[in-house]
């Protein structure tokens, strides 16, 4: 009778099946966790792309007293502990600012790793790489090169190349990427969004992106937010300074304060027809996005003199440059002025 229950239950979603749409970091998960010995696991993607996820299910199986190839049983006092957030063995380096661990706390979480795990076979360290300048990644460089054989440390970060070649050479990769929309679907679904529509627009303007569906999913602003910064895109050729520096400016300032859809949307949007558009111009690709007929007309409008593909790259450019100073403009409203005015002018007929 225990034995069937057991069965069943060891059989359910759990570990790294519930990981969706990422079928060979599974398997890698699998093997890498199955291995005795120090472990370094670097897990890469972009924002939102489930990198925190994969390095909960990489620490709960490291802990586990009795994983098996789905990684963590879930029902183990290790796992308990693990899921109440009171696991002993697990350590995560926290931030002293909102952009960086500091050197201290990297040193003094280093200082002990020669102790043993105090619950069962492991300790586990999480670090977010995003967080560490290059005197952090130095200073947790020599225990990356000779580990205890207990310690699994597990490193987190948008792109491997903000981190040491000497760190990087040490890990084990990881690298997640955009989903299917099937598997979008099926995420989706396992976090409770059913509604129909919701489900559309989230796979749609998600591209493969699982923390962007889901933020998707639960805005019902955004059809309207990208409606909005999509008129305003496709007639900059055509507006005048007073138009854009009047009615479109103000529409954006809606979006200025807003901590739910906001400017960060209306900038994605953007840069998702200057992609689209781009990969037209240089013949990578037929229009066929989303906005296809809008793209088609938009292309035949900036068509000129100068080529196109160079104006929309630097519009792309530009806007990349906005958003990553955005908090070094005087006023928001100073940004978008410019960024609008820019694009114009790159974009004039
Ligand atoms: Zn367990």
């Amino acid at each position: 009778m225990s034995s069937m229950s057991n069965t069943l239950r060891r059989s359910e979603q759990r570990g790294f099946n519930t990981l969706i749409g990422q079928d060979e970091v599974r398997q890698r998960l699998t093997e890498i966790m199955s291995e005795p010995g120090a472990v370094f696991l670097l897990i890469t993607g972009a924002e939102g792309s489930g990198k925190r996820f994969v390095a909960g299910l990489a620490a709960k199986a490291s802990l586990c007293g009795q994983p098996d190839e789905a990684g963590a049983c879930n029902d183990c006092d290790a796992c308990r502990l693990f899921n109440a957030g009171n696991h002993i063995d697990f350590d995560e380096l926290k931030p002293d600012s909102k952009t960086l661990i500091s050197t201290q706390t990297v040193r003094e979480s280093i200082r002990d790793l020669n102790v043993m795990p105090q619950l069962g076979q492991r300790r586990v360290i999480l670090i977010n790489g995003n967080l560490l300048n290059e005197q952090g990644q130095n200073a947790l460089l020599k225990s990356l090169e000779t580990p205890p054989p207990f310690v699994t440390f597990i490193m987190t970060a948008n792109s491997e190349q903000s981190l040491l070649p000497t760190i990087r050479s040490r890990a084990v990769k990881l690298t997640l990427t955009a989903r299917s929309d099937e598997a979008m679907r099926d995420i989706l679904k396992v976090h409770g969004v059913l509604d129909d529509d919701a489900v559309r627009r989230a796979v749609a303007y998600a591209y493969g992106n699982p923390a962007r569906a889901l933020m998707l999913a639960s805005d019902k602003e955004y059809p309207h937010l990208r409606e909005q910064a999509l008129t305003i895109f496709f007639r900059l050729p055509d507006r005048t300074a007073a138009d854009l520096l009047g009615d479109d400016l103000e529409v954006l300032k809606h979006y200025r304060d807003n901590t739910g859809t906001g400017l960060n949307d209306v900038f994605d949007v953007w840069s998702e027809q200057l992609r689209d558009a781009l990969a037209a111009a240089v013949g990578a690709d037929p229009v066929s996005a989303a906005e296809g007929e809008r793209l088609s007309r938009f292309l035949h409008t900036i068509a000129g003199k100068r080529p196109a593909a160079d104006r929309l790259e630097r519009c792309q450019r530009e806007i990349n440059r906005v958003r990553r100073a955005l908090a070094a403009y005087a006023s928001v409203d100073t940004a978008l002025a410019h960024i609008l005015l820019f694009m114009r002018k790159e974009l004039h007929a």
